[in-house]
């Protein structure tokens, strides 16, 4: 699959008649001067930086529009960096402990005063500061009691300032608070670029061919890195933004467009004559009662040309919950059965796989098909029968987890691999499916929630995508209300009305990794309040959260499934492909906390049956305005695509659900996929096109490409043929 470690081992490589490493770059940052082993510390715990390349890297997140001062009584504490010039009337200094020292001065211009407060090294700035002089203040006005002041500002005389000032535009970088500590500031940081930029200079190699930098007209690299650190007007900083996104975009299109094309062109895969179909139209005819829908029908016609091709199909099977992708799935299985090949489906949790395995015998009644479910908790001596049916071919569809990845599993002819909610699996993971066959299966990939096409092109660019953009007809859309904490009595009568009629409710709590502890206290609390006001024996709960054992968990689930309880309190463990039917009502608590992508798929969980399904998202009191849309999206929208392009935009694709389990590091430095769209397809056509004179990329002028590549891929050759 895709390898985006693309940017830290761009600058790695010197194109000259030979090809050697570019030494300099990769020296570590203790090697700067003005960064001892301390700082050298800190920047790699705090930011990961490491080398002077990662440095050379770390862009500003904004940069500052410094011809422009601030009138002194226009400030207020919501105000970003600002820039202020006046005068000190007077300067104080005052004993805030025993050995810390605070210095207030005074500084007025002709509309008002501020104070400015340091609380070290007061004496150095007590003799260099003079009241006859000018200066310019640049920092961030905050509230302390009521008054408003600015804490440690940068302090320049006017006059110097003038004189200094190369441009207007003044870069901000990132810092945390524990560099702060380390003195180490934005404007630390920049004198350090300033610094490397001036070491570096002449030898940053170009990653970008000249023909091609002039036919897209894109500036050096060299210049680029400059303008980003210190940019000389707006518009020559836009053109240096424009070359780095253009070619981080471009260089993860080259990468996945030759992986696809050299896995196409090189990786014959088994053929499927639909003249064989046999089960796969008895179990259309006689088992499946509905008519599939128009996407599913474009969906299987597509399978069916992939397996008709001679070539190894690799394909992304987008749709939203309920859209029917399982049955998808299962016809194209059944393509394989036919044609007397073995398929497998893959799901990442023991009762998902119990739930496939329900549906698809439901499909296969009575059809002459050998299925089977191959899952941690079957007992030893069926696992032992099951892995010598594998072995034999007598077994034609097994059903399970990562159960079957183990070595033990050995297949006879495994001819179709379908892959459910596959973030959930490690590339590696996948790799070892596939190892199980001299020539590789073919594969379907399927996702749990939709993924915007930008993302998915960048994903996924290596697989041939898929779209399931429809549902079945006469599903009945979950109703979305948005109810704030002080609701939730109403809640409650309303979930106590459901269960009268024979439902049963989910209630969510959020799931933060960084603090386990924190929301289990969040679902502890909230569980006591359902608890008292559903008391058994009239109300049953079951409760699932990430700290039990996953055997407690499933018994727990199956409570529920088996509507022993009324009502399951869980965590997100929850959120993938649960389908209890009775289940009408989803309650979120802590919505606000949540990405929309993930409650679109909580949601996705009720309205399975043909009873009208709610999704009630409780929320603080108050909402930020952020919060506020995003909650607002899911109230008005139950299009998964709508709110999956609504969910990039708000959030940025590294907390997009798919990309944080994938195994990948989407590590871009400057495009913006939810902006950038339109580039992404720019780049993927160029990249397309290159590829087509120049497959390998052997061409002189495109050698620069090749190592770049080569680069990008360290680490992951294994997995080059394999999606
Ligand atoms: P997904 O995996 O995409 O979330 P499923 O495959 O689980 O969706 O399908 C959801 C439900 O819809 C299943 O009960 C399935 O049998 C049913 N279903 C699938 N296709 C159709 C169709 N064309 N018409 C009616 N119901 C369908
Ligand atoms: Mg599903």
């Amino acid at each position: 699959m895709l390898y985006l470690k693309i940017i830290s081992i761009f600058f790695l490589f010197l194109w000259t008649d030979n090809l050697f490493k570019m030494a300099i770059l990769d020296n570590e940052l203790t090697y700067l001067p003005g960064v001892g082993p301390k700082r050298a510390e800190l920047l790699k715990n705090e930011l990961g930086l490491t080398t002077w390349n990662d440095l050379l890297y770390y862009f500003p997140y904004r940069y500052i529009d410094r011809s422009k001062f601030y009138n002194i009584n226009e400030l207020n504490k919501d105000l970003p960096y600002i820039q202020i010039k006046g005068k000190f009337t007077h300067l104080e200094t005052s004993n805030i402990s025993r050995n810390k020292k605070k210095l207030t001065g005074y500084f007025t211009d002709a509309t008002g005063v501020i104070e400015i407060v340091w609380f070290n090294a007061t004496n150095w700035i007590i003799s260099s500061i003079s009241r006859d002089k000018e200066y310019v203040l640049f920092g961030k006005p905050t509230l302390f009691g009521n008054r408003l002041n600015i804490v440690h500002p940068d302090i320049e005389e006017f006059t110097k300032w003038q004189k200094q000032l190369v441009s207007n535009l003044y870069p901000q970088y990132s810092t945390t608070e524990k560099l702060k500590t380390g003195y180490i500031n934005s404007k630390v940081i920049q004198k350090l670029c300033d610094t490397l930029l001036k070491q570096v200079k002449g030898q940053i190699p170009e990653t970008l061919p000249p023909w091609f930098r002039q036919k897209y007209n894109l500036k050096g690299l060299e210049e680029t890195l400059f303008e980003l650190h210190f940019p000389t007007d707006t518009q020559s900083l836009a053109k240096a933004q424009y070359r780095i996104k253009f070619e981080e975009l471009f260089y993860i299109q080259l990468n996945l467009m030759q992986l696809k094309l050299n896995r196409k062109q090189n990786t014959p895969g088994f053929i499927f004559d639909r003249k064989k179909d046999k089960i796969l139209k008895d179990c259309f005819f006689k088992n499946i009662k509905f008519k599939l829908t128009n996407a599913q029908t474009r969906v299987l016609r597509e399978i069916r040309k992939d397996v008709a091709s001679g070539k190894q199909m690799n394909r992304l099977l987008q749709g939203d919950v309920g859209s029917g992708k399982t049955l998808v799935a299962l016809l194209a299985m059944l393509m394989a059965v036919d044609n007397g090949y073995q398929a497998c489906i893959m799901a990442p949790t023991e009762i998902l796989a119990q739930q496939h395995l329900k549906s698809i015998s439901n499909f296969l009644k009575d059809l002459d098909v050998n299925v089977a479910l191959l899952t941690g908790s079957v007992k030893k001596k069926d696992r032992v029968k099951i892995h010598e049916d594998l072995e034999s071919g007598a077994l034609n569809i097994i059903i399970g987890t990562h159960a079957l990845l183990e070595d033990t599993v050995k297949f006879h002819n495994l001819g179709m691999v379908v892959i459910d909610e596959q973030h959930r699996f490690g590339v590696e993971q996948r790799a070892r499916l596939w190892a199980k066959n001299v020539k590789p299966p073919h594969i379907i990939v399927m996702t749990a929630t939709p993924i915007p096409r930008t993302l998915a092109m960048t994903l996924y660019g290596d697989l041939d995508i898929s779209v399931i953009d429809e549902l079945p007809p006469g599903r009945s859309k979950v109703i979305t209300r948005h109810f704030r904490d002080r609701d939730i009595l109403r809640v409650f009568g309303f979930i106590k009305k459901q269960i009268d009629q024979g439902r049963q409710i989910y209630v969510v709590f959020p799931l933060i990794s960084e603090s386990e502890n924190m929301d289990y206290k969040d679902l502890e609390d909230g569980l006591e309040g359902y608890s008292r006001a559903f008391p058994p024996p009239k109300y049953q709960i079951s409760v699932v959260h990430g700290r039990m054992k996953p055997a407690d968990k499933e018994f727990s689930m199956k409570m529920f499934v088996d509507k022993v309880t009324q009502i399951m309190i869980a965590t997100t463990v929850i959120e993938v492909g649960v389908d209890v039917p009775n289940a009408t009502v989803m309650i979120i608590q802590s919505a606000e906390r949540f990405g929309l992508s993930q409650l679109h798929q909580l949601r996705g969980r009720v309205g399975r049956g043909t009873a009208q399904s709610y999704c009630l998202l409780m929320t603080a009191d108050e909402l930020s305005e952020n919060a506020y849309d995003r909650i607002s999206t899911m109230v008005n929208s139950t299009d998964g695509f709508e709110i999956a392009e609504t969910d990039l935009r708000l959030r940025g694709p590294g907390n997009f659900e798919g990309t944080q389990q994938s195994g990948f590091t989407l590590d871009l430095k400057m495009a913006n996929l939810s902006q950038d769209g339109q580039l992404v397809q720019y780049v993927k056509d160029i990249a397309e096109e290159i590829l087509t004179n120049d497959p390998q990329l052997n061409r002189n002028e495109n050698a620069i490409f090749k190592i770049i590549i080569k680069q990008m891929n360290k680490g992951f050759e294994d997995f080059g043929s394999i999606s």
